[in-house]
């Protein structure tokens, strides 16, 4: 079997052609070639014709195929259907940031898994079960894609869309550093976040490892049994052993600890609400991140106009911490947070 190359940091790499001749500066150099050019490097003075050659045998340069794009005339969120080696395909989002427009740059909003097992009720990603784990290749490849389409930077990644990331851990650990390695995509590990339903086992794997990169915790509801409704992985995963490895990550890691709460009206937005999350947060520094429910199914609603400002005005009263609603884009072309048979996609605005 060939080696794919994008599927391995350059410190793997290494490992793995050192027998052949190459050397640390070689392999980031055939790292940097691959995610750039998509192709080997060009013979000189540290890759000769005959290494050249070897590497042509035993490596190969892997490729997403771009099925589908389709642009937002509303917000311009970009949404592109992949196809990758394995069964099923995945989404990807181009997000504008509209708020600097001097400066644009985009966030790529990626998939670590084809569907997703977790289930999460108001998910359309969720009703399609899971398909199966993206290869590190794939999830670079995605932005890479993104990047080259686009006529601005890409500056930041988040894995918001199809899968759980963390129970993919390996090969998005793997992407993530090839992503920030200054020999691949040389996007900074703070500019990447990793959106977690809440996968105990993966939380404390990230901060024993001490991973550079951001967390996002999917809490949605401090009410347990409530909580079990909307997110099935709440019967593995229990609230107060979640918030307790986020208290140990929140000590070894130091990081403010980021909790997304998905709004929907009538069920999770009340004064209650507030309160619960104040009392099983207490002494936890967190962020609380806010967006609307898009469900289309029309099962689930955002709250309206009242149960907003009343549901800030609770946990202003209640919380003392930073609370952001975040803009969720690309409605229009199914392009937004739970709306992908893959994708979710966000940026910020105060709340
Ligand atoms: S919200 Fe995330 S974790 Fe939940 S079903 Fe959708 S993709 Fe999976």
């Amino acid at each position: 079997m060939p080696i794919l190359l994008k599927n391995q940091t350059s410190d793997q790499l290494h490992a793995s052609l050192a027998h052949a001749g190459v050397s640390p500066h070689l392999a980031r150099r055939i790292l940097a070639a691959a995610v750039k050019r998509g192709e080997l490097p060009a013979p000189g003075s540290h890759l000769n014709a005959r290494l050249r050659d070897s590497l042509l045998g035993l490596t190969e340069i892997p490729h997403l195929t771009q099925v589908q794009k389709v642009v937002s005339p509303r917000d311009g969120f970009t949404k592109y259907l992949f196809q990758g080696r394995g069964a099923g395909q995945f989404e990807a989002v181009r997000i504008p940031l509209l708020h600097r427009p001097d400066d644009l740059k985009y966030v790529a909003c990626v998939s670590s898994q084809v569907g997703c097992a977790m289930g999460c009720v108001f998910c359309a990603t969720g009703r399609m079960g899971f398909g199966r784990n993206l290869a590190a290749w794939e999830i670079v490849d995605q932005v890479v894609k993104l990047q080259a389409d686009s006529p601005h930077p890409i500056g930041g990644v988040v894995f918001m869309g199809m899968g759980e990331p963390l129970l993919n851990y390996d090969a998005v650990m793997t992407a993530i550093q090839i992503l920030s390695e200054p020999c691949g995509m040389a996007i900074a590990a703070k500019a990447i976040t990793v959106c977690t339903v809440g996968i105990i086992p993966g939380i404390r794997r990230f901060t024993a490892e001490r991973q550079r990169a951001r967390l996002i915790v999917s809490l949605t509801s401090a009410d347990p049994l409530q909580r079990r409704g909307l997110l099935p992985v709440e019967q593995s995963n229990p609230t107060p052993d979640l918030i307790q490895a986020l208290r140990e990550y929140h000590t070894v890691s130091g990081q403010r600890v980021t909790l997304a709460w998905t709004m929907i009206s009538g069920v999770n937005v009340g004064e209650g609400d507030a309160k619960r999350l104040a009392t099983l947060t207490r002494g936890l520094p967190i962020k609380l991140d806010l967006i609307d429910v898009n469900d289309p199914t029309g099962r689930f609603r955002p709250p309206s106009r009242a149960e907003l400002d009343a549901f800030r005005d609770a946990l202003r009263a209640n919380l003392a911490m930073p609370v952001t609603r975040r803009y969720s884009g690309g409605q229009d072309i199914h392009g937004a947070c739970g709306m992908l048979a893959g994708g979710t996609t966000l940026i910020r605005s105060r709340a």
